[in-house]
């Protein structure tokens, strides 16, 4: 059941989900930025344009008024009777109405000695007057902070004409009909500024609104990709990937079978002809030379094929998953003897002779006796059958008490060692390394199968070997006394 639960969610690797999330984060972050930059410049745009029409449709008003003082001032007798609705009146009436009507605009009109304190410039318009003096440009604007806001400031040039002459001009100091003293300007003079304040938050706004739109796009854009995603992964990839696994699974695990069940069968002849080669070398003496040969021969290739049969079967055991390990009472001594007792034939065959060094302290252990008799026969096995003639294989034991008990076996030989590209995979299963070329034979699984069961132990193999000097496997294994209750 929980099986089948994994295998229906199979997701995209995380690694691959993070990297298409950090695509779009930054993708989103580069948007956020460039619609920032964006909105920097069409703001000011938007501003400057709105600031154009205000101080435009003001100044209409203004010429209006100043082209009407003659109908104004001229009573219908044809006698002049100032009324006091003059230009400037008009404009700045007009300005400080809306300013007063409208949410955070201003609009004033400023210069230097001004008639009325009210007309006085702040740091910004006094920069406009500078430049409309000294640069003479007619346009003056900027972001900046007024009375705590972010707003858009535009000042415009306000230039004497020949009607502001009447009470701008000459001569200096006379006064003018509303009572205020000439300034002696000229035609053309600078004679202040129209300064209008622009508030930012309906564009502030509005590009809040478009980020958070982005924003949302983004989002809901990365979430139907990810879920494409793991769709596509799951109906595409993993799904037909599963599938394949399955059939090679299946079919894996008939071969082992069949292999397990053929090895199996092949035990119980192979029993019987080891058995009467024993009965017929005991007879031997009665016997030739030749026919003695005959039979060493018959019982140490039983062996060699019963080991290659035992090898398949655990191999095939371990690949299902169904290679159960024992816990009981080990003696080391004894393993090594019976595998001695064991492989005594064929060395001697050979000219190869076993030695053994075993620490004399090393306790019972709780281990498995089968695992262990397993690993020997097969090191010990190699060590013979890859020595020269005249050659000494030696086993050392030694068992350290630490935290859990450790036993520390190694097989020595002094023969053609192993080339160091070759030391790694050897471990490998039907891998022969350079043997393969050779007339020794073998089937490749002795070292995969002492690999397998040291790594149930819990243990592990190391080989240290040279070329041409020899080779020495070294397992190490977990393994509890049994006489100090450790
Ligand atoms: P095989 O049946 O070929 O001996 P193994 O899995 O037991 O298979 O060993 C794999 C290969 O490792 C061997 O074919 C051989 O090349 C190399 N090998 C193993 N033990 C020794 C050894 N003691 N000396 C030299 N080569 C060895």
């Amino acid at each position: 059941m929980g099986e089948v639960r994994r295998m229906g969610m199979e997701r995209p690797p995380a690694r691959f989900v993070l990297m298409i999330t950090a695509v779009f984060v930054v993708a989103c972050t580069a948007y956020v930025a460039w619609s920032q930059h964006g909105y920097e410049s069409s703001v000011e745009d938007k501003a400057l344009a709105e600031a154009r029409t205000l101080n435009t449709e003001i100044m209409a008003a203004w010429d209006y008024v100043s082209a009407s003082q003659n109908a104004i001032n001229y009573n219908s007798d044809g006698k002049y009777d100032f009324k006091g609705i003059y230009c400037a009146a008009a404009g700045k009436s007009i300005a400080s109405r809306f300013t007063t009507e409208s949410e955070g605009y201003v609009i004033r009109y400023v210069r230097e000695n001004p008639r009325i304190t009210s007309g006085i410039p702040d740091e910004f318009e006094q920069a406009a007057l500078d430049r409309f003096e000294l640069e003479r440009v007619s346009e003056h604007y900027a972001v900046a902070e007024y009375e705590g806001r972010r707003v858009f400031r535009y000042a415009s040039v306000l230039v004497m004409e020949r009607n502001c002459l009447g009470c701008h001009g000459s001569p200096v100091g006379e006064k003018d009909e509303m009572g205020f003293l000439k300034e002696g300007m000229e035609l053309g003079d600078i004679g202040g500024a129209a300064s209008i304040v622009i508030p930012l938050e309906q564009y502030e706004e509005q590009a809040r609104a478009s980020m958070r739109g982005g924003i949302a796009f983004f989002s809901i854009l990365l979430l139907v990709v990810l879920a494409s995603v793991n769709f596509g992964y799951h109906r595409w990839v993993s799904a037909p990937i599963r599938q394949a696994n399955e059939v090679l699974r299946k079919e894996n695990e008939a071969k082992s079978d069949f292999l397990a069940l053929m090895s199996h069968e092949l035990r119980t002849p192979l029993a019987s002809i080891m058995a009467f080669s024993d009965i017929l070398s005991e007879s031997a003496e009665l016997r030739g030379e030749q026919e003695r040969k005959a039979v060493r021969e018959i019982g140490e290739n039983s062996l060699v094929l019963l080991n290659m049969v035992n090898n398949t079967i655990d191999a095939a055991k371990i690949e299902a998953g169904r290679y159960s390990v024992a816990r009981e009472e080990v003696d080391v001594f004894d393993v090594v003897n019976e595998v001695f007792d064991l492989m005594e034939p064929s060395a001697t065959k050979r000219g190869v002779s076993l030695r053994k060094s075993l620490a004399a302290d090393i306790p019972i252990l709780a281990c498995d006796y089968d695992a262990l008799r397993k690993i020997l026969v097969n090191l010990v096995g190699n060590a013979v059958k890859y020595s020269e003639n005249g050659s000494a294989v030696v086993v050392r034991a030694s068992y350290s008490p630490d935290a859990e008990g450790r036993l520390a076996v190694s097989v020595s030989d002094t023969g053609r060692g192993i080339a160091p590209e070759d030391q790694k995979r050897i471990f490998d299963r039907f891998e022969r390394g350079s043997a393969q070329a050779t007339s020794v034979s073998g089937s490749g699984l002795g070292l995969f199968l002492v690999k397998s069961i040291c790594d149930e132990l819990g243990g592990d193999v190391t080989v240290e070997s040279k070329l041409g000097e020899g080779s020495t496997f070294t397992v190490t294994l977990p393994a509890r006394s049994c006489e100090d209750g450790q």
